[in-house]
Formats: C-alpha cells, structure tokens, sequence
C-alpha cells in the first residue's frame, strides 16, 4: 500500500540516507576527485586518518549527510535534485559531454536528441532488454533541453494552458530536469499513450515502472506525488541518479527525491509562496 500522505515520515525516509550512506558513502568518499568539494575533501581526510592507523572508520550517521548531501547541489551530478525549490546552479548550466544514443532496433533515437554519456549508455541497455523482452521498441521522445528553449517551452504551454495549469506540466527555465542531461521523456509510438499517463497501463509503461530501476532510472513523477514535485504523473519522464541509488530507492518504496533526501515538498515555486503570503 502506497502512503496516502507521503510526506509524513516512515522509518524507511528516515532511514534511506544513512542506507544510500552506509552502502556507498564511503566508496564515493574515496572517489573524491568525481565530487570534489571542501566537504567531501575533509570527510576523505577523516576517512584516510582512521586508515592510516588501522582504525574502522566510524559508521555513517544522520550528520553525516553533509557529503551525500552536498553532491544533490551541483547541476554537474548524478544525484542533482532539481526541483521548483532548487534550481540549478549556474541556472543557464549545460553538461560539458553529450551524446546521442544510437538507433538500433530496439531503439529509435532518429531526432539524435543528447544525454550525459552514462545516461544514453542506460536507456541504451534498458532499450534493449525490454524490446528483446516483448515489450516494444522505445522512442526517444525529449531528452536534453538548452535553457533557452526550456524559456520558450514555458512561456508556449503558458500560452496554451494559462500560467497555473504550466506550472505542474512544464517547469520554469533553470528548474527542468531536462538540463541536466539526465532525464528522458520515451513512448512505444505503437502502444498508443505517447506523453500521456495513460502510457503508465500500456504493456511497454508498466514494464518501465518495474524495471527502470535496474537500468538507474526512477520515474521521477509518480502518480499522487504532486504535493511533493509539483508536478502531474508523468509515467514517460526518467530521470537517470543511478543504479547504486535507484536499488535502495526501489527495495523502500521511496516514490520522490525529495523524500529520498529529506528534502522540503516543492509543490509551488518559492516565488509563488512569497506571493501568496502576502495576499
Ligand atoms: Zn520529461
């Protein structure tokens, strides 16, 4: 059973951090050139000192969030949490390395649209286990998006829908996970459903939903989680953070990143906080 108010928190949302902690912190730590940062420096300085005398260096605790948590702040990184309370810095980021994933015949990727290198090397595989499954031949629908034309996509569906109902289907310029360059919209064009929730009950959208998590994708959007990402369900929209955290993500039920990370709900952007505070 799913948590009707997923925001009160379980012992497994308390738990999850130190979990992701305890399983690969310290691995990371140690990896420190991939996230260095002043945090991570003096967390792998403590760590080395306990080797060095052949002491077990002691387990993660809650405090020590600092480093897990500090890699969720950088647009560069796997586990960056981008939300309508966090944008990304700078806000008009973009990755270093793209690449286009290749068609195949489980994958058609004809619009050539890019992703970080371990993102396309993902879907790739993931493409290929579900096609050669039965489950259909996947489309890559959207996939990186500049900044700019995450300005022009807002400012279109405002047109279209109003600026309330753009809100939870588009985000703001500089609050997309599409900038990252780890998050992919798909569809299975002869299931039907392509960018609609009614995707999540095709055959292709309910095998994603079960083992998107293998390949490091969660669905980002899950059904009831607006309160929390501000945002619809979006059954098509992966996000990729991973496998070594989508395992934990998957075996807690966490549904949100927000949740994962202790994070405050981003239902609304801060700015329309402010203002409904003053009304
Ligand atoms: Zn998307």
């Amino acid at each position: 059973m799913r948590n009707p108010t997923p925001l009160k928190r379980s012992p497994i949302f308390i738990f999850g951090p130190p979990l992701i902690l305890g399983t690969l912190g310290l691995g990371l730590v140690l990896q420190s050139g991939m996230f260095a940062s002043p945090e991570h420096t003096i967390i792998a300085q403590q760590v080395e000192a306990f080797q060095a005398q052949n002491l077990t260096p002691p387990t993660p605790e809650m405090t020590d969030y600092l480093y897990p948590r500090s890699t969720i702040d950088f647009a560069n990184q796997q586990y960056v949490v981008v939300n309508k309370h966090r944008e990304l810095h700078p806000i008009d980021y973009a990755p270093a390395i793209l690449v286009a994933a290749p068609s195949s015949e489980s994958l058609d990727n004809s619009r050539e649209l890019l992703l970080t290198p371990a993102t396309a090397t993902a879907l790739v595989e993931m493409a290929k286990d579900m096609y050669e499954q039965g489950y259909g031949k996947l489309f890559v629908n959207s996939a990186y998006r500049t900044y700019e034309y995450q300005v022009e996509l807002f400012e279109s569906k405002t047109g279209q829908y109003g600026l309330a109902e753009a809100l939870i289907r588009s985000a703001k310029a500089g609050h997309s996970e599409h900038q990252t360059g780890l998050a992919v919209d798909v569809s299975v064009p002869d299931q039907g459903c392509a960018i609609m929730q009614c995707f999540g009950d095709t055959k292709a959208g309910q095998w994603i939903a079960d083992n998107a998590w293998r390949y490091g994708f969660i669905i980002r959007y899950e059904k009831d989680t607006t309160v929390i990402t501000g945002y619809t369900y979006e059954p098509w929209h992966l996000r990729y953070v991973g496998i070594e955290l989508t395992e934990i993500y998957s075996q807690n039920g966490i549904q949100t990143l927000e949740e994962f990370w202790g994070l405050p709900a981003a239902e609304f952007y801060l700015e329309e906080m402010t203002e409904s505070t003053i009304d």
